[in-house]
């Protein structure tokens, strides 16, 4: 019976979208891989991704009347998007698109011509392009930070607060699948609340009764306990993870904890890092949800009528009961039964910490602090709170604790060069050294015998050089070859020291537009662009300069028919 109403459910659905309804950006029936307010590294998800079929170049289009507000190309991020500011006061964004519509499209060349560039960002005036609801505005794509082609679609209010489309446009998704349990955990919160306290989760047996409801161990335990939940969403039809849409626990019946998961504003969503436990999603890539709220997190979301969700446990007969309920958008919802026991115990947070080089540092004071040849500078408020960290130099690598604790703001280090000669002085960078020992380059600049950058995770970093100069291959043509059937040019490029900085090519000496995927390394050209129109001998250039200025150029010759 249940999937006799899934297939008439589908069928509807498509039927509704087989032509575009205006409401909805895409002319397929709708299936998502990411949900609003998602747990992303670094921020909750502010809009909808929609799933393309695994294929690019599906036509997208505008939700509504209105003009363009932006159009933005970057090489990460939201790759090629297009911002719609309607006449209702709400906008819509579509993201990671794999070109605009003719009309936009025009005009964007047009930009880029005339800058040399391929990345760019314009805000054209109120009403300079008019969109009407559903015209035709893009075609979905793969570009930016994306990992397989989706639509990226984000509803504003009128004070460009991201909004959940869901709940404001009735979408018909299909999602009878409760929420994913994959862990429940718990950390004992010192009593003098002082939140930098460095104990850490520990996992509580978990047994699953029915579909959606669940009982853990029996916690025996005493004073302070804070808990966390590793869940995700399914919906039907796909096997994506996605987000909860609303997290609720109780004591003994009594609500205690209310966090609604579609509601935060733009200027607010770093702060995931309050709410995810930093060192276990750092360190296990594990997402522990906290279900309790320190007293530096300055999010939104949660009801704070209800105190702050910290369970205290003292000695009296009877068990209590402690329960969580994760809700997903369509109200489906997973339950966890959590039985608690007093008993005492031994405050364990009083251990001494023997570990050298520790540094306690107070939110509310600048620092300055030299290690052997380098130089740390922390701001007032770069943390969420009071920290003990650990800093060390040691065969030349910085070592700054671990990416374990939370930057509020970004932290200064200075790294000396003197153990390099003056030529290798200018080739080289800071690198952070990650987990797995690959280097990453850090954006910096020299200042007298040092260099100077500027980091937004604790970790390791060390002084590189990088001496190489970028590769540059054709991938789709070779020397002197004839092409006149070939619609777009491909180039591979690389840098395996410092990376990629810039890239620059002309045809004829004349600058042509080349579309970078740093994802995959590689520039396209479209000859639709078309710079020569006179002769088919084509001289093709391509310089790319690596972040340390090592240049690599490359010079060859095509022919192409000349055609009316
Ligand atoms: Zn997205």
């Amino acid at each position: 019976m249940r999937y006799y109403l899934l297939t008439i459910f589908f069928l509807f659905n498509s039927i509704i979208y087989s032509q575009n309804s205006g409401d909805y950006p895409l002319e397929i029936p709708i299936i998502l891989s990411g949900t609003f307010g998602e747990l992303r590294p670094n921020h909750f998800h502010a809009g909808i991704d929609i799933k393309t079929k695994g294929s690019e170049g599906l036509k997208v289009y505008s939700i509504g009347d209105g003009y363009v507000s932006r159009i933005q190309i970057t090489h990460g991020g939201y790759g090629k998007a297009l911002y719609i500011k309607h006449d209702n006061g709400q906008s819509s964004v579509y993201a990671h698109l794999q070109k605009f519509s003719p009309k936009i499209e025009k005009i964007v060349k047009e930009i880029q011509y005339s800058n040399e560039s391929y990345t760019l960002r314009v805000y054209p005036k109120k009403n300079d392009i008019r969109i009407s609801e559903k015209e035709l505005i893009g075609f979905s794509g793969n570009t930016g930070r994306s990992f397989g082609p989706h639509l990226h679609y984000e509803l504003r209010d009128e004070m460009d607060r991201p909004l959940n489309p869901m709940t404001f446009k009735n979408y018909p998704v299909s999602d009878t699948i409760p929420p994913v349990v994959s862990g429940l955990y718990y950390k004992k919160i010192p009593e003098n609340s002082i939140s930098g306290s460095n104990s850490s989760f520990k996992k509580l047996n978990i047994k699953k009764l029915s579909d959606n409801l669940f009982i853990s161990d029996t916690l025996k335990a005493s004073g302070l306990i804070g808990f966390g939940v590793n869940s995700y969403d399914r919906m039907n039809g796909t096997w994506n993870k996605m987000g909860l849409s609303n997290i609720e626990a109780n004591i003994d019946g009594d609500k205690i904890f209310d966090m609604d998961l579609n509601s935060f504003s733009y200027d607010e969503w770093r702060h995931i890092n309050t709410f995810v436990d930093y060192a276990s999603y750092k360190n296990k890539k594990i997402k522990i949800q906290k279900l309790y709220i320190e007293e530096y997190n300055p999010l939104n979301m949660y009801d704070r009528t209800l105190g702050d969700g910290i369970v205290k446990i003292i000695k009296k007969s009877e068990l209590d009961l402690y329960s969580i309920k994760l809700f997903d958008f369509n109200k489906n919802y997973s339950e966890i039964l959590v039985p608690i026991q007093w008993k005492e115990q031994n405050d364990l947070s009083n251990k001494k910490s023997n570990l050298l080089n520790m540094i306690d540092i107070d939110t509310d004071s600048t620092y300055n602090l030299s290690f052997g040849n380098s130089v740390v500078s922390i701001e007032k408020n770069s943390f969420y709170t009071d920290k003990k960290i650990q800093i060390f130099e040691e065969k030349n690598i910085l070592n700054i604790d671990k990416d374990s604790i939370p930057l509020l703001k970004g932290i200064t280090i200075k790294l000396n060069t003197n153990r390099y000669n003056d030529s290798l002085i200018d080739k080289s960078y800071i690198a952070r050294i990650e987990e797995n020992k690959k280097s990453s380059f850090v954006s910096n600049k020299k200042e007298n015998n040092r260099i100077v950058a500027k980091i937004n995770n604790l970790g390791n970093y060390t002084v590189k050089v990088d001496s190489i100069a970028p590769e540059i291959s054709l991938i789709n043509m070779s020397e002197n070859q004839w092409i006149s059937n070939r619609s777009k040019l491909m180039i591979k490029i690389n840098d395996n020291g410092s990376g990629v900085d810039t890239y620059r090519g002309t045809i004829n000496d004349k600058w042509i537009l080349l579309e970078y995927n740093p994802m995959k390394g590689i520039l396209t050209y479209d000859f639709n662009d078309n710079i020569n129109k006179t002769d088919s001998k084509n001289i093709l250039e391509v310089e790319i300069k690596d972040n340390v200025g090592n240049i690599k150029k490359l010079k060859t010759a095509f022919y192409r028919q000349i055609k009316e």
